[in-house]
């Protein structure tokens, strides 16, 4: 069984039975059955099922919100925020899936060259809890627009949402075994991820998750010689340049690093301040930060809810103590509240360099650091000497010098002058340990299809 428990108040929510190899080979054999049903039914007809689905999402918003936050604890107006990004990005992909799969056609020599979008079978998600169902629709939907079947394999702490987002599919009138929660528990999931990978109906597989997961998966991928696409950690730098807007630039970085209480691949987890704004940058985000109201994510006040599991709570706690003892200077939080729940308070870390834990590790959590940049340069160096490569912001009054900088940095987005976020729009992913393949917009929807060449004499 897998059971999920409220790490706001450590209380056990539900219990799911886990699926075993055999279970499995029957949803895959479903789902394959139904895939090739669907990849014959025409656009008009899948346009319009993901438009219900974008509806039914809009309708039922507070109920899967409440899930969202009764299960991994996020405030719940983000949790709301989150379910109409969801139903967003259906209706991004009902209004342009056909355009982006569009084929395209060229002159050989006096044949005609035709290069079709088709698709490729069922893809696998690797999905984690930290946005439990925007990664999944951002991953789901393009992929079933473009004619495939879908298994998501989901973190086992948000079963609920998984086992709710299976029925959404279904009552929009997807085909019933189109798209299939697959439930595993923790000691299982290696062993049969890697089955279902191997499986002949399975086709790609995409992973949202730290790169200790995605090194494991695309393992198991590379392997099968299946494709695979990996959005994994990020250690997104935040650059502030001497002729920044402070106070502007300190609202965008708390709100960034504060966002689903620190737990997103693209929070912002390092700042890289110019020297000669450093003092002022540091008073105004400590102000901001002290400020943040930190508890029950039912609570409308709230910003900061509790981190997700007891495991994680206590692996980033014991990052900051490592970052401490190397020497980095605790400005506020640090130490956890005693209190029920998995909490940890908005943190801030000065004096940060090369060599301290959180100046190279992920901190998937409330806590800010700060690292000074003597010039550009340097700040292009530190934000550049990271494993991770997922985003990046830089704040400046000169568009030009900060475009100059976002050029040199190596990492999937920059965005200038505000918080990195992603957008059905803009192609999302990133380079080095944070993965690669990109999600939405059009690249997105064109990671998993067979791109068939055809030649008409
Ligand atoms: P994981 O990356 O372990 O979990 C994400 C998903 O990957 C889950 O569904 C998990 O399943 C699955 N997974 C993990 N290992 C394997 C494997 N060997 N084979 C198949 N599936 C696997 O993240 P955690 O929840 O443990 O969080 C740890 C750290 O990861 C965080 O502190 C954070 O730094 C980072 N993280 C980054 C995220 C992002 O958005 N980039 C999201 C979540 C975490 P299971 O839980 O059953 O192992």
């Amino acid at each position: 069984m897998i059971t999920t428990i409220n790490p706001a108040t450590e209380e056990q929510l539900a219990s799911y039975p886990a699926m075993d190899a055999l279970e499995l080979t029957e949803v895959i054999s479903l789902a394959d059955r139904d895939y090739r049903r669907w990849r014959t039914v025409a656009p008009l007809e899948r346009r319009a099922a993901m438009h219900r689905l974008a509806a039914l999402l809009e309708a039922e918003k507070q109920q899967h919100a409440e899930m969202i936050s009764r299960e991994m604890g996020k405030p719940l107006s983000q949790a709301v925020a989150e379910v109409k990004k969801s139903a967003l990005v259906c209706s991004y992909y009902a209004e342009h899936a056909d355009r982006f799969l569009q084929s395209e056609e060229s002159d050989l020599d006096g044949m005609q060259g035709v290069v079709r979008f088709d698709p490729i079978g069922l893809v696998l998600g690797v999905m984690p809890w930290n946005f439990p169902f925007w990664q999944v629709f951002r991953f789901a939907v393009p992929a079933i627009m473009a004619g495939n079947g879908i298994l998501v394999k989901h973190a086992p702490n948000v079963t609920g949402s998984s086992v709710a987002m299976e029925s959404l599919f279904r009552r929009a009138g997807f085909p019933e075994h189109l798209y299939r929660a697959v439930h595993i528990d923790l000691e299982d999931v290696d062993r049969l991820t890697g089955f279902i990978i191997d499986h002949p109906a399975v086709s790609a597989v995409s992973v949202t998750g730290s790169t200790g997961a995605g090194r494991a998966v695309a393992t198991k991928a590379g392997h099968a010689l299946k494709r695979s696409v990996l959005e994994l950690g990020g250690s997104d730098p935040y650059i502030v340049l001497d002729d920044a807007d402070v106070s502007a630039a300190v609202n965008h970085c708390a709100a960034a690093r504060l966002l689903n209480s620190g737990q997103s691949c693209i929070a912002a987890k390092r700042f890289i301040v110019h020297a000669s704004v450093m003092e002022v940058f540091e008073e105004q985000l400590l102000v901001r930060m002290r400020s943040a109201v930190m508890g029950d994510p039912f609570h409308p006040d709230v910003e900061v809810g509790p981190i997700a599991r007891l495991d994680l709570r206590d692996q980033l706690h014991d990052q900051v103590r490592r970052s401490v003892e190397g020497g980095a200077k605790l400005l506020c939080g640090g130490s956890i509240p005693e209190r029920k729940g998995y909490y940890y308070p908005p943190t801030v870390l000065s004096g940060v360099r090369a060599g301290m834990a959180c100046y190279s590790e992920e901190l998937f959590g409330p806590v800010a650091t700060l690292i000074e940049a003597k010039d550009d340069d340097e700040a292009v160096h530190i934000a550049n000497d990271t494993p991770f490569g997922l985003g990046s912001a830089v704040f400046s009054a000169n568009i030009e010098r900060a475009m100059l900088i976002a050029a040199r940095l190596d990492t999937g987005n920059c965005f200038i002058n505000t918080m990195v976020k992603s957008d059905p729009r803009l192609p999302f992913g990133g380079v080095k340990q944070s993965g690669y393949g990109r999600e939405l917009a059009r690249y997105g929807i064109r990671e998993f299809v067979n791109i068939k060449s055809l030649c008409i004499a």
